[in-house]
């Protein structure tokens, strides 16, 4: 394949935050934003963020700024400069035209309803139709699909194995580009070597692994943290009780972060700079004490 990717030299690590544009930060996302930065800066490693912002109509006006305002006041500072998804879509267009050249993917014109109907597991119906591009979603070809995979934070990971095995889409038959095509190829153009984030992503991670071969390249190594939920098993968001995200008064947060993330801040460091919790966390960092548990009510 002729994909105009570069592979980083392996010895490298690379971390990534990449959060979607369409709200601000919550306690969640600032745990998988601390999670990944301090794993990243304990291994001397750098520390990418990626604003994924394809999916306009999902979109918050003035929330990707936000999100870096959020990050900067919590002492989560970036290298490199921040990637948007919005400008890639050229390499994306270049790594569909070559999948398809090479007869790794093809045009799907199936209903949701169509697939719900026979079990919600897509069965490959399109690969021999020969379906013309206007109109069509893009599917791979994913014959080889993984559905395991060692975690550095759940250990042995056991995904839906139809569901992992499933011919993915890539390319939406709305036209906008799918989240498995572009985090895979910029995971690839960014180097990242590792990948931090929160336990929502299990499955999907499973597609990612099965499709980076396929582009010739490596996959980074996946660690999944606990989500944050509340007593009613919901996602952590602005209206429940994870302590609030204040840029004026990070602190609180933050030690609260910490705490979830499974490490022990001693209590006087609540009342220090928010550089110094900072680097008091990098220094001390165990991954292995992250929680092993897809969820923790707060
Ligand atoms: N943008 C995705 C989200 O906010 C996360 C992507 C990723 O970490 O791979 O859910
Ligand atoms: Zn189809």
């Amino acid at each position: 394949m002729t994909l105009p990717l570069k592979q980083r030299p392996l010895c490298q690590y690379r971390g990534r935050f990449a959060p979607s544009p369409s709200g601000l930060l919550h306690f969640g996302s600032l745990v998988a934003a601390l999670a990944s930065y301090l794993d990243a800066k304990h291994h001397q490693g750098s520390w990418l963020v990626r604003v994924e912002d394809i999916d306009p109509p999902r979109e918050k006006a003035g929330a990707s700024s936000e999100i870096l305002k959020t990050l900067e006041a919590f002492g989560l500072h970036w290298d490199e400069s921040v990637l948007y998804q919005s400008q890639q879509s050229e390499l994306y267009l270049d790594t569909l035209a070559d999948l398809q050249n090479q007869k790794l993917s093809y045009y799907c014109q199936c209903t949701r309803a169509e697939i719900k109907a026979i079990g919600g597991i897509y069965q490959g119906h399109c690969r021999t139709l020969n379906h013309p591009k206007t109109n069509s979603a893009i599917r791979l070809i994913n014959d080889h699909g993984i559905y395991r995979y060692q975690d550095l934070i759940q250990q042995q990971v056991q995904c839906n194995q139809a569901l992992a095995q499933e011919d993915f889409i890539l390319f939406r038959k709305d036209g906008l580009f799918a989240y498995q095509l572009a985090v895979v190829v910029d995971d690839i153009y960014q180097g990242i070597s590792h990948v931090i984030r929160g336990c929502d992503l299990l499955e999907p991670t499973a597609r990612q692994l099965s499709f980076f071969p396929i582009l010739n390249a490596v996959a980074p190594q996946y660690g999944h943290i606990p989500l944050a939920v509340t007593e009613q098993g919901y996602k952590l968001s602005k209206q429940n009780k994870a302590p609030a995200i204040d840029n004026q008064n990070p602190q609180p947060a933050l030690m609260a972060a910490l705490i979830f993330l499974g490490q022990k801040p001693p209590s006087a460091l609540a009342f220090v700079a928010v550089d110094e919790i900072i680097n008091w966390a990098i220094q001390n960092w165990q991954r292995q004490n992250i929680p092993q548990l897809a969820e923790i009510v707060l």
